[in-house]
């Protein structure tokens, strides 16, 4: 489903024009479809009907309250990297008991907050890890629910940031350790051994990569079996791709079935940890253009929105379709897209063919996934404000920052 979409050579957001939100709340604004929020999250849940399943959206694609609390409405649990994620999942009205704890750093205090919220489990992702949960734990008489993450050593064929499957990153327990550390784990008196874990990286758009990690997921399963240790849940984790320009990423429904498939008769509940997949292209970043600056080598387009609003161009040399929101006629020029930030890596569009006037309102595409979510003050710039649109209705989800806020807890010494 495409919630962004021309009518009367006009972009609109579901039922209104991106040129009203502009001028109602300026911009650069982030603008999200509340229908193609729904309509993702409940394609991503069709493919598992009749199949014991939770979809925990990946809070750090996409944080803002209002949209966890849609999703929390749908029925979704939650996958956190940190003790903050935690409080907002519960602030936006979601359940602990469906909230899985997944990230390398876990404090003891962000661990003694999820054991106290009741969360259903901690993806535990190294041995120390391990210790110092069943310790927490210990200290407040709980008894923690983990599963380990394992490293399957896949290679996810994704850009190598944003890869974590093969066995030279940070993340997860080496497949071949596995056995092992969970054999300690089902030693230890306040740990419970309840699944297996893995997510071998983002915007993966082959099937393959996920179909390798999960065999070597249902060996270890298989193994620990052996070994009495039975396993309740598998954590497939997130990473399903989205279209940013030509890509083809597998149809959930063809995913959810692959993975349904593999797992046979196994008495099993399945996990999943999408993020991008059900955010990405739900929303945009609308932006204006400032000023046109035609240089003997470039022509520069240079706009209100900057690196600082969205860092996936700068920092993965990612791809954002952009789009005019009001398309003129005319020779196209080919642009550079940037901000005003003062660095050369601020851009959000290389080489773009496009019919441009000073003050035109551009859209960048998929921005609904790590746009505001990795936007920073650089610059002292105040971050965009954040728009749900629901049919005809626009609803500030997040106001944009004010500048005196943002050296508000800064001091001059006397
Ligand atoms: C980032 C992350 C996800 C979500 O990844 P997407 O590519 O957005 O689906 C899921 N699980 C873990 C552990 C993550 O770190």
């Amino acid at each position: 489903m495409n919630a962004f979409t021309f009518k009367n050579n006009s972009l609109h957001a579901e039922n209104t024009a991106l040129t009203s939100i502009a001028n109602t709340f300026d911009t650069p604004c982030y603008v999200y479809s509340k229908s193609a929020l729904t309509h993702a999250f409940q394609n991503f849940s069709a493919g598992l009907q009749g199949c014991d399943a939770l979809v925990c959206f990946a809070v750090k694609s996409n944080p803002n309250l209002a949209i966890l609390n849609l999703f929390a409405k749908l029925g979704a649990g939650f996958d956190i990297v940190s003790g903050g994620e935690l409080a907002r999942v519960l602030a936006a009205g979601g359940d602990a008991k469906k909230v899985v704890f997944s990230g390398v750093g876990k404090t003891e205090a962000e661990m003694q907050s999820a054991v106290e919220a009741g969360i259903f489990c901690f993806n535990v992702e190294s041995r120390s890890e391990l210790i110092r949960l069943n310790d927490v734990a210990s200290f407040m008489g709980k008894v923690a629910p983990i599963s380990l993450r394992i490293n399957p050593n896949v290679d996810a064929k994704t850009h190598p940031y944003i890869s974590t499957g093969l066995k030279n990153n940070k993340f997860g327990v080496a497949y071949e350790d596995a056995l092992d550390v969970y054999l300690q784990a089902a030693a230890m008196p306040n740990i419970a051994v309840h699944g297996v874990d893995c997510h071998i990286g983002s915007q993966i758009t082959e099937l393959s990569p996920f179909l390798d990690a999960f065999d070597r997921v249902l060996a270890l399963v298989d193994a620990l079996e052996k070994n009495n240790i039975h396993i309740q849940h598998i954590d497939l984790g997130g990473g399903i791709g989205i279209c940013y320009s030509d890509e083809t990423p597998p149809e959930f429904s063809t995913y959810a079935t692959a993975m349904r498939e593999k797992l046979g008769n196994r008495n099993i509940k399945l996990v999943f940890e999408p993020g991008r997949a059900l955010v990405g292209n739900a929303g945009v970043l609308l932006t204006k253009v400032e000023y046109l600056k035609p240089t003997e080598s470039k022509n520069f387009a240079i706009v209100d929105a900057a690196m600082n609003d969205l860092m996936r161009p700068a920092l993965y040399d990612a791809f954002h379709d952009i789009k005019p929101v009001q398309p003129r006629e005319g020779t196209p020029n080919t642009y550079e897209i940037v901000g005003p930030v003062c660095e050369s890596g601020d851009f959000l569009g290389h080489d773009r063919n496009l019919v441009l006037s000073e003050g035109d309102l551009l859209a960048i595409m998929s921005a609904g996934a790590y746009g505001m979510s990795m936007s920073s003050n650089y610059n002292t710039r105040p971050r965009a404000a954040e728009i749900m649109v629901d049919g005809d209705q626009c609803h500030v989800i997040r106001a944009r920052e004010q500048i005196k806020d943002l050296y508000l807890l800064e001091k001059i010494l006397p």
